[in-house]
């Protein structure tokens, strides 16, 4: 039996397989991977989901791809232990509901890769006997996720660089708390800044001797994972072969892509809505067919979404026929006819971001957070051009309120409740290196680091 194959976006490095895209990231030519030919699962297997807990759901659609490389009594104990936490659906109104997805150790859905991509690194590293060290820069969310992930995972080292002024207190102890095999460095300087560090020692000859890898949403393994929870609000919330609306809120538009993903393996999608704060190079481009890339990206309140030149978007033009490269530059158009019947996008502004929040509550007396709320008023905007007729919608909240009190506060009055984990990072004493955003004093950290090890 052969396994799937993953090729770049930018078609010019070599198909290779799960394992050797995971530990990669990004492929040599700079391209995203993507698998050649989506795997499929037939309406039989996909109406059965509907009696199936998550993490079996997670087992089937994940076995297409890891066939050949984990068996599958491996995977299914990665499943059953990464997804150990709940993941509601509330009934917003008539077959409108909410997913929550802000249920596991971070509060956010950045849990739902990151838990599954340490175990598979993890797996692959033990079989080489390899050591690796995994660099990402975040602005909050992420970093968060993949700390606690591959936190104590042997083989494993993990950098992250945050920024000290622009993350909350909250988000910064769940990296900061955790120690051993997990260090912190906050840079007095911005994401930008972070971001481009980390880039520049990707392609350091200085730092060719440390084995670097990464673990944000160009990862492959960032993606498969983000397919599962539509396959399980389908199976939860329509008829077998029932086609279904998804609101995704987007910023590297790898959320989106899972349910994309999730489509293109047969699960029936009547439209995806992927809506974006002021950063709104996607909906332009699908407005016009020119692609204008935001730089420097805009700050908003849904900060985990202010990413000017979204890079899955390499995917999404090539998963409808077109290429465009990691500089954004497109060398061949999609689809458009295809990708506007497929998918909808709007900017929604701060303004109408906050004044939705209180709406939302006012009016259904259920609690979203800037990302969630960012995701309801993109399927208003939807809503306004096309119908939606009797077909469930489900709009999907990517954090829990309480990583954002002070906007809820202002909302509903009073400070949303801190889930356990959070509350259990917040008493915890911190430890962090501090940095200036200075490139050659982190290649000096990352040598003694690497040395030290
Ligand atoms: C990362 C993040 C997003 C955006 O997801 P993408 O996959 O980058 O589009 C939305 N909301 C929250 C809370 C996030 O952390």
């Amino acid at each position: 039996m052969s396994a799937l194959l993953f090729r770049s976006t930018n078609g010019q490095s070599p198909a290779v397989n799960l394992r050797a895209a995971l530990l990669a990231g990004q492929a040599p030519d700079r391209g995203l991977y993507l698998p050649e030919k989506f795997p499929r699962l037939t309406p039989d297997e996909i109406a059965a989901f509907a009696g199936l807990p998550y993490h079996e759901i997670a087992r089937q659609v994940l076995a297409k791809y890891t066939d050949g490389i984990i068996p599958d009594d491996v995977l299914a104990t990665m499943c059953r232990e990464a997804y150990n936490f709940s993941i509601p659906l509330e009934t917003i109104h008539d077959r409108v509901s909410l997913m929550r997805l802000d249920q596991g150790p971070t509060a956010s859905f950045k849990d739902f890769a990151a838990q599954m991509m340490a175990r598979m690194f993890g797996r692959f590293l033990r079989e080489d006997g390899a050591q690796l060290t995994i660099l990402t820069a975040t602005s909050g969310d992420t970093g968060a996720a993949v700390a606690h992930a591959f936190h104590n995972i042997p083989g494993v080292r993990v950098i992250v660089l945050f920024p000290l002024d622009e993350i909350s207190l909250s988000q910064r102890k769940l990296m900061t708390t955790l120690r051993d095999n997990v260090r912190t460095v906050a840079i007095d300087g911005k994401f930008d800044d972070c971001q481009a560090m980390v880039k520049r020692a990707f392609a350091d000859p200085a730092l060719a001797h440390i084995a670097l890898s990464s673990a944000n949403s160009i990862n492959i393994g960032r993606l498969l994972p983000q397919s599962v929870y539509y396959f399980y609000a389908a199976s939860r919330l329509a008829q077998p072969g029932e086609p279904i609306v998804f609101s995704v809120p987007s910023g590297n538009f790898g959320d989106m892509m899972g349910a994309v993903v999730a489509r293109e393996m047969g699960l029936p999608v009547k439209k995806i809505i992927a809506p974006v704060n002021d950063n709104d190079s996607f909906p332009r481009f699908l407005a016009t067919g020119v692609y204008e890339k935001i730089a420097p990206s805009r700050n908003s309140v849904s900060n985990a979404m202010n990413v000017g030149h979204p890079s899955n978007l390499a995917r999404l033009v090539a998963v409808y026929g077109g290429q465009m490269d990691e500089t954004g530059k497109i060398h061949k158009q999609p689809d458009l006819a295809a990708l506007r019947r497929e998918v909808f996008s709007s900017s929604i502004s701060d303004e109408r971001t906050r004044t939705s929040l209180r709406d939302f509550w006012n009016k259904y007396q259920i609690l979203l957070e800037p990302h969630g709320v960012v995701a309801w008023q993109g399927f208003l905007d939807w809503l306004a051009v096309e119908p939606l007729g009797t077909a469930p919608a489900v709009i999907v909240e990517t954090a829990n309120p309480a990583k954002f009190p002070e906007e809820v506060e202002k909302v509903v009055g009073w400070p949303p409740d801190v889930p356990p984990a959070m509350t259990a990072a917040i008493q915890l004493p911190e430890d962090f290196d501090r940095m200036d955003a200075d490139y050659a004093t982190f290649r000096a950290y990352l040598i003694e680091k690497h040395a030290r090890a």
